[in-house]
């Protein structure tokens, strides 16, 4: 797919901003990985678009080189105070949302893709791991953390903020393709 085909689809996703995302910039660093297995999120094994469900970080590796091109996609909202849970929630759902319609749109295109969100997949109301096999392997994301990366390093490298100011939040994703 064109790169500026799959931005409008972004665009018209709801996306605050959409990028160009250079393969290159990205490293899979297992520091990043390993805050997966920490398990702060409370998912960690639950899902087979996480670790360990995901794959090693090699494995993660070698899925990315199969992608020359991407878009980096951020959503940002603004809260009331740094304790406005709600206020990030809906951030995050407003995220999702447009996540899994752009998802959804390349899915439609026939797109040689691999989406990389915030947070894990959530395309199933329940995910089948680890009893069944995944029912949707060609849209199932995983997180850009699974993959052992530092969002706001890639951001910075792809010439985007990831920081929009005091009371804001961004949550980001990406999508490599071909
Ligand atoms: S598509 Fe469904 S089964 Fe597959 S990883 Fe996502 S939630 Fe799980």
């Amino acid at each position: 797919m064109e790169l500026t085909e799959v931005l409008d689809l972004a665009d018209k996703s709801g996306f605050s901003r959409a990028a160009e995302l250079k393969v290159s910039t990205i490293d899979l660093n297992p520091q990043v990985r390993q805050m997966c297995a920490d398990n702060k999120c409370k998912i960690y094994d639950t899902n087979w678009a996480c670790p360990p469900g995901c794959g090693t970080l090699d494995e993660c590796g070698k899925k990315v080189n199969n992608y020359q091109y991407g878009v980096i996609l951020q959503t940002t909202g603004e809260l009331e105070d740094s304790f406005d849970f709600e206020g990030m929630e809906e951030i995050k759902e407003k995220h999702n949302v447009s996540f899994d319609q752009l998802v959804n749109a390349l899915f439609d295109k026939k797109a040689d893709m691999l989406p990389l969100g915030d947070g894990c997949c959530s395309l199933c109301k329940k995910c089948t791991y680890p009893d069944e096999a995944c029912r949707f392997p060609e849209k199932a994301f995983s997180s850009m953390e699974a993959f052992g990366i530092l969002v706001s390093d890639l951001c910075k490298l792809n010439n985007l903020e990831y920081y929009y100011g005091p009371n804001t939040l961004t949550y980001v994703g990406c999508i490599l393709f071909n």
